[in-house]
């Protein structure tokens, strides 16, 4: 839970603006922070994101939602605490699919959030991401490392827009004084990932789920290292609560390959599912682990919930999911 619920010296609820509210990550920060007490204004203009996420959210007397498209100008009438700019597609298959508006949610998105934070004299968080670091050259990675970024590749839509969206934000922190944050998220999944979304954890689930052949990109050896979104979230608002300016990595550090997690895909579920090989996308990278000694030592945050937990629990949601849908 957040430590930010009411201030001493304020009796005014603190309010924050959430962008991407309906989308995975934005959905359960913004009930996170409706939890510790916050209100929250939730803005997306729902290109990735679903309605459906913000199903418990939508009758709670401290929510409200704006379907908006955060790179045209944004105003926000009242005071505004801290502004967290979760809006991007962030799937390669919706980013390669959607290449313009995720370099503009993250050019003029975040440009247009950091005028909102400044004009409110607000906090500012920018959800960055460990494709900062492209295909890297360094293992684990540290945020100290530049990355290995193709910025004419079909990721650099992404990869670019984000190290931009950084750089945006440390230059209003030093031109403007104002008081950021940037958390670099590593590969998450949990309840809420689209069933469709294309990410790895959320193709095999139901690929698995279905008996249908789990399909594995190149040959597999690729590693990734995968962050249940509770512990995710976790990370995030002891990041929002701290006093540092700067990157910080929040991911899970325990490396699986492609492999090991569809063969642990395949255990959770009882699958009979094989795997099918296919080709690998361009520029996907080598190998992905974040060293969190950062987020340890500023606010002794790391996750708990370990990779066949995670499975298991997100399993039982797209169970829910499809039965909903009477699948
Ligand atoms: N991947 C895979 N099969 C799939 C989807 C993804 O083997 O059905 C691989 C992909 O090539 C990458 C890794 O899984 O090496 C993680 O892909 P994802 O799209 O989840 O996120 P990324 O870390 O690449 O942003």
């Amino acid at each position: 839970m957040t430590e930010s619920p009411r201030r001493s010296t304020d009796a005014r609820v603190p309010r924050a603006v959430v962008t991407g509210a309906a989308g995975f990550l934005g959905s359960h920060l913004s009930e996170r922070l409706v939890g510790a007490g916050w209100d929250v204004v939730g803005l997306d203009n729902l290109l990735t994101g679903r309605m459906e996420n913000l199903e418990a959210l939508l009758p709670h007397e401290r929510f409200t939602f704006e379907h908006y498209d955060v790179t045209n100008f944004v105003d926000v009438a009242g005071a505004v605490d801290a502004v967290l700019h979760f809006a991007s597609p962030a799937s390669p298959v919706d980013y390669l699919e959607y290449p313009i508006k995720t370099m503009k949610v993250g050019a003029l998105g975040t440009h247009n959030m950091l005028g909102l934070a400044l004009a409110k004299g607000a906090k500012f968080f920018l959800a960055s991401t460990s494709e900062v670091y492209g295909d890297p050259q360094v293992h684990p990675q540290t945020e100290d490392y530049w990355g290995h970024v193709n910025p004419i590749g079909p990721r650099g839509v992404y990869d670019e827009a984000k190290r931009f969206a950084e750089a945006l934000t440390l230059a209003y922190h030093r031109s403007h004084g104002l008081d950021v944050r940037i958390s670099r998220i590593f590969n998450t999944y949990g309840p809420r990932l689209r069933p469709a979304d294309g990410r790895v954890v959320s193709n095999f689930l139901f690929q698995a789920m279905r008996g249908e052949p789990l399909t594995v990109y190149g040959d597999g050896k690729q590693s990734r290292s995968f962050c249940f979104v509770d512990d995710e979230i976790s990370g995030i608002v002891a990041l929002l609560d701290s006093d540092y300016v700067g990157p910080v990595n929040i991911g899970n550090p325990n490396e699986f390959t492609i492999l090991e997690l569809a063969e642990t895909v395949i255990e959770v579920t009882g699958s009979t599912s094989k795997m099918v090989f296919e080709d690998l996308p361009v520029d996907d990278p080598t190998q992905r682990k974040p060293d969190i000694s950062l987020a340890r030592s500023l606010f002794d945050w790391e996750p708990t919930v370990q990779l066949r937990e995670g499975l298991e629990r997100t399993c039982l949601w797209y169970k829910a999911e499809l039965e909903a849908r009477g699948e």
